[in-house]
């Protein structure tokens, strides 16, 4: 935070000391502006005071009355009671904590106001603990009329302190003893017809009690607006800085590959398809400007990525620069190992394997070649991160299936192009589509291709759900297929948190159906196996030695086997769409029918149901991850540290997601016209959050 004006001023506050001060900063309120953002998430309607009398359980109300008793009880807990009278009953405020000051506090016949919410007690209706205030007179006006707030608040703070503290702040606001910046051009204001920032604030505080409250909580309120649009055009504007950032730095301008990547192509069986060689032009393209590449590539599971990948690796290398392939598994990067050794090591290129389990001496011999540049391409799991890892001349990135990375992880990256000093291009592929709310968000920093077309040849999935009663038909199914030459998985999924169990009923099932299915040949792989194990398995499915194959969801993403074309998925319920959608993409990768089986657990949830009946409506990965989405929420969808998006204080992309495109327009106004604000702007609202972003 900068220390300038009203930032470093919380002091100023009457009984602001060190100690409170310090119990604010885990609030985040670290000045007199930051308070004046922690906006309530809820208000209570404190306007009017409720004749005892009429009373009903469980209601939160104001009441005021005259102090007539005050005991000390001993039941099973002591307590203090203290009878209160109104002109239409009376109630006990019972408080199981209290001190000797508090109880002489209370006197007899005196006045006093509370707000609570009523219980049933032993004595008919009680308040318990609440918030009190001794009058000085019976008629002693109600605080103006404005719903009272109630804020987040933590240990230490209680809602009256903050309101109190609140106050101070609020009424030097209006009165204009502070200001804030407003950092929104007033024409613009107009334009949208939106409050000030200072008006916006000080309405979030202290709305007046005919305020319709579902407007507040749907977010409609034009005060709310205003910060919103604030909020997210700071994220919007942070992005584009970060771009702008990233473009500044040099990349190596690469030429056009005129060898590997014919001799590439000519090795392969089939020709690349339209949107592969689009998508190659692009990135082609990108890698001739002497400023890093960032570009994002979306294609379904199955449309070919590798090759896409593999296109722009030629051109790096032969440009004379590394080249890094990283996926977020171990299987995952195997595979990649596999296939791209296959393919370059022929064409003379030496390729590198980091995996997060190299150790010992050929991990230090790997290092080394990775930082003298004998290693050309090096492919690995994200142990490619650490910093023991240099590169010589890393020329380009690919990061598969991105959305298991965060973005943190994708940024570091930047920082390993080796002793040039250039940055290297990077490239992110993901199989998940980032539905377009959050691609104007989160990803917006990159550039996009789609490749929208899959290779010829694929049949489509047919997707049943059968309930687990009728597990033995399903049984009998995969040994049909299996003795017609067919390949089936038999996924096992429990809980993403527990490996260890997972890999449990892996094994379980493994055995089961060995013993019931004795004339098939199965296999077993789970995360739990040794990475030499793991890719025997792997390879012995992959050359037919085995029919079925066992496993965790470890075979979610990548896994390519083209004669496999039954899966069954084991309590789908339990997944998201878009690992779903991940996992039967496995199958329908070759020109035999395939199919997948939800093998569900009954009774389903309401959005259980909802997900299975998603996929079986849907092969299309840009509406399944829209679905998925709606059921789950964006932070779920991408894992809410990957997004960023926890960073947003007042927005909530799922409610204010239609804002976006207004965000999109006032973003790029505001770059251009008020650059000098934008700093402030971002400032504001993330804050060193957005430093950490960067790192
Ligand atoms: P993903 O996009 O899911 O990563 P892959 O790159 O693993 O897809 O490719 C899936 C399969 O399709 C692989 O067996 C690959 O060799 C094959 N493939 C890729 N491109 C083509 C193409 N143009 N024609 C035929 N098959 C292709
Ligand atoms: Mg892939």
């Amino acid at each position: 935070m900068s220390n300038t004006g009203i930032k470093t001023d919380l002091t100023r506050l009457k009984g602001v000391g060190p100690k409170l001060a310090e119990q604010l900063g885990k609030l985040d309120i670290h000045s007199l502006e930051d308070l004046l953002f922690h906006l309530p998430f809820r208000y209570e309607d404190r306007s009017r005071v409720v004749p005892i009398g009429s009373l009903q359980p469980m209601q939160p109300a104001v009441i005021q009355g005259e102090v007539t008793r005050v005991d000390v009880l001993f039941g099973k807990r002591r307590s203090l009671v203290v009878r209160l009278q109104d002109h239409s009953g009376s109630l006990n405020l019972r408080f199981y904590h209290f001190s000797a000051a508090q109880k002489n506090g209370f006197r007899i016949g005196q006045p006093i106001r509370c707000y609570g919410e009523t219980r049933r007690g032993a004595s008919g209706l009680e308040l318990y603990h609440p918030e009190y205030k001794q009058l000085s007179s019976a008629d002693e006006p109600l605080p103006p009329a404005c719903l009272t707030p109630v804020y987040p608040a933590t240990e230490g703070i209680s809602q009256p302190r903050l309101r109190l503290l609140m106050d101070q702040a609020l009424d030097w606001l209006q009165s204009g003893e502070m200001q804030l910046n407003d950092l929104l051009p007033a024409d613009w204001c107009q334009q949208w017809q939106l409050p000030t920032l200072a008006e916006a604030i000080l309405y979030l505080h202290r709305p007046p009690t005919e305020v319709q409250l579902s407007d507040i909580l749907l977010g409609r309120h034009p005060a709310q607006q205003r910060l919103i649009l604030e909020e997210l055009m700071a994220h919007q504007l942070s992005m584009h800085r970060l771009r702008t950032q990233t473009r500044a730095h040099q990349a190596p301008a690469m030429v056009t590959s005129q060898q590997l990547k014919p001799a590439l192509l000519n090795q392969l069986p089939f020709s690349p398809t339209g949107a592969q060689q689009r998508v190659s032009g692009e990135i082609c393209a990108d890698m001739q400007q002497p400023q890093p590449m960032l570009r994002l590539v979306q294609g379904d599971v199955g449309s070919g990525k590798t090759l896409v990948a593999a296109m722009a690796i030629c051109q790096a290398l032969e440009n004379g620069y590394q080249a890094a392939m990283m996926a977020p598994t171990e299987i995952l990067a195997e595979q990649h190992r596999d296939n791209l050794s296959g393919w370059f090591e022929p064409m003379g290129i030496r390729c590198a394997w980091l995996g997060g389990k190299s150790r010992g001496k050929a991990r230090e011999a790997t290092l080394e070649h990775i930082r003298n540049g004998d290693a050309q391409l090096v492919i690995g799991t994200h142990a490619l991160f650490q910093d023991a890892v240099g590169f010589h001349n890393l020329g380009l990135i690919v990061v598969d299936e991105q959305h298991r990375f965060g973005v943190h992880q994708r940024l570091a990256l930047k920082e390993k192009g080796g002793s040039l000093g250039l940055s290297p291009h990077q490239l992110i592929m993901t199989a998940t589509p980032i539905p377009r709310t959050l691609a104007m968000s989160a990803y917006a920093d990159l550039d996009t291709s789609v490749i929208d077309e899959l290779p010829p040849g694929r049949s489509p999935i047919t997707t049943v759900a059968i309930a687990d009663n009728r597990r033995e038909e399903v049984i009998e199914r995969v040994s049909n297929a299996c003795q017609q030459g067919a390949q089936a998985y038999w996924v096992c999924t429990l809980i993403e948190e527990s490996e260890t169990l997972q890999c449990q009923a892996a094994e379980d099932t493994a055995a089961d159906l060995t013993e019931q299915l004795p004339h098939l040949r199965i296999g077993l792989v789970h995360g739990r196996m040794k990475p030499a194990e793991k890719a025997d398995i792997m390879a012995a499915f992959k050359q037919h030695q085995l029919d079925l194959l066992v496993a965790t969801t470890v075979i979610e993403v990548g896994v390519d086997v083209p004669n496999a074309s039954l899966m069954i998925i084991e309590n789908p319920e339990r997944l998201g769409l878009a690992q779903l959608h991940q996992l039967r993409g496995r199958v329908g990768r070759g020109a035999a029918k395939s199919h997948c089986v939800l093998l569900y657990k009954n009774p389903l949830s309401q959005n259980g149901k909802q997900r299975i009946q998603v996929m079986r409506e849907s092969q299309d990965g840009f509406y399944i991850a829209e679905q998925d989405l709606m059921l789950r929420g964006p932070g779920e969808l991408l894992g809410t540290r990957q997004t960023g998006l926890q960073l947003l204080r007042i927005a909530d992309l799922e409610r204010d997601g239609d804002l976006l495109p207004q965000v999109k327009d006032m973003a790029t106004a505001f770059w251009q016209q008020h650059p000098e604000k934008v700093d402030s702007l971002i400032q504001r609202w993330l804050g060193d959050a957005e430093q950490f972003a960067q790192v």
